[in-house]
C-alpha cells in the first residue's frame, strides 16, 4: 500500500506527505484497513513501529467524516500522551478537530476550560482522566471511539482499577483499539472484557 491508496480524507494524506511519511509501516498497513472497516483491533507492537499513526490516521478520518463521533485515547505516561497529541495535531491540520490533553502535573483549570469547548478528541493518562470524571468536568458517555495505548505498561503501573472504571463510562456502542507489546494474563483479560470480536494485528 501507499498512503494514497487508503480511503482516507485527502487533507490527512496531504498532511502525512508534508510530514515526510511516504510509505506505511507494517503495523500501519495492517491496522488502517481494519479500523476503517469498523472492527475492534488488538495491535501487538512496540514503540518505534509507527503505532501512533496506525491508529491516528483512520480515527481522524472517522471523526472528520462522522461529526457526532468522539475519541478517547489513554496512555500510561504524560510524555506518551503528549507525543500522541503532537502527532494527531500534525495529521489533523486543517480538519477543524479540537484535541484536549489531560495529564497530571498540568493545570486542572486549563484542562477544564479545554473540555468545555467539547473537543472531539481527548488524550490523557488514567489518573487525570479519572479526576476529571470525579469533578464532573468530563462526561464520557458520548465517546464512541477508544484507543488504549501500551496496555501492558498501563497494567504494570497499577492502573487496572482506574482503567476499568473509565472504560465503563464510555458509550457502550463503540469501536475500541488496544495496543500492547505483549498479550498475556491481565492484558489479554482486559482486552477481551472490553472489545467486541477484535481482529489481532501483529508486527
Ligand atoms: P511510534 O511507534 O508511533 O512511536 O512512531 C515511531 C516514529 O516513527 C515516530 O517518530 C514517527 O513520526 C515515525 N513514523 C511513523 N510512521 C512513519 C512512516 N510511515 N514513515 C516515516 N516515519 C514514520
Amino acid at each position: 500500500h501507499r498512503f494514497q491508496d487508503f480511503k482516507v480524507h485527502p487533507r490527512i494524506i496531504e498532511n502525512l506527505l508534508a510530514r515526510g511519511y511516504e510509505t506505511p509501516t507494517p503495523i500501519q498497513d495492517q491496522t488502517i484497513v481494519q479500523v476503517l472497516s469498523g472492527r475492534d483491533v488488538t495491535g501487538i507492537a512496540n514503540t518505534g513501529t509507527g503505532k501512533t499513526a496506525a491508529f491516528s490516521i483512520p480515527l481522524i478520518h472517522d471523526l472528520v467524516t462522522h461529526m457526532d463521533n468522539r475519541l478517547l485515547v489513554m496512555a500510561p505516561t504524560r510524555e506518551l500522551a503528549q507525543q500522541i497529541v503532537e502527532e494527531m495535531l500534525i495529521f489533523s491540520k486543517g480538519c477543524g478537530l479540537k484535541i484536549a490533553l489531560l495529564i497530571g502535573g498540568a493545570s486542572m483549570n486549563i484542562q477544564t476550560r479545554d473540555l468545555r469547548a467539547r473537543p472531539r478528541i481527548v488524550v490523557g493518562t488514567p489518573g487525570r482522566i479519572k479526576d476529571h470524571i470525579s469533578q464532573k468536568t468530563l462526561d464520557l458517555s458520548g465517546f464512541n471511539r477508544l484507543v488504549l495505548d501500551e496496555v501492558d505498561r498501563m497494567l504494570d503501573m497499577g492502573f487496572i482499577r482506574d482503567i476499568t472504571a473509565i472504560l465503563s463510562k464510555l458509550n457502550p456502542d463503540r469501536q475500541s483499539l488496544f495496543f500492547s507489546a505483549t498479550l498475556e494474563g491481565d492484558t489479554k483479560n482486559l482486552i477481551s472484557r472490553f472489545s467486541k470480536d477484535p481482529v489481532t494485528v501483529s508486527v
